[in-house]
């Protein structure tokens, strides 16, 4: 056994606690936006079986169909970043926070800082196309 954990430990203690209270923080706020997005969705549900279905003049209808296909694409977002912060928190917790999934060498703190959530390197991520 060598001191490996040591060398690629990037971040202190007090900063792994940070980053994950941020991260508890926006789990959080997620979740909220992901209940409301999916109630907005519902009541555009509601909105359109209540509507006649063919009144060209309803002001209301592209409306609805555009905002309803832009909940849906930013739902589909929120739920992917829900997962990305509940997958740091599992990192986090299971010790391994920090260090790119992929090429396994520390994240930097910088990075970390901006997107806490993150699991792969600079140079990893840019890779994922
Ligand atoms: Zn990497």
């Amino acid at each position: 056994m060598t001191t490996t954990a040591e060398d690629t430990a990037t971040l202190s203690t007090r900063q792994r606690a940070k980053l994950r209270s941020r991260l508890v923080d926006d789990h959080k706020a997620t979740e909220l936006l992901i209940s409301r997005l999916v109630s907005d969705l519902d009541s555009f549900q509601h909105s359109r079986q209540d509507a006649p279905v063919d009144d060209e003049h309803d002001p209301e209808g592209p409306t609805l169909a555009f905002e309803r296909s832009q909940s849906t694409a930013i739902l589909g977002q929120t739920r992917i970043h829900l997962s990305q912060i509940e997958s740091a928190l599992e990192h986090i917790d299971g010790g391994t926070y920090g260090v790119c999934v992929t090429c396994h060498k520390p994240i930097p703190v910088a990075r970390l800082e901006v997107r806490p959530y993150s699991t792969q390197c600079v140079g990893c991520a840019s890779k994922v196309r």
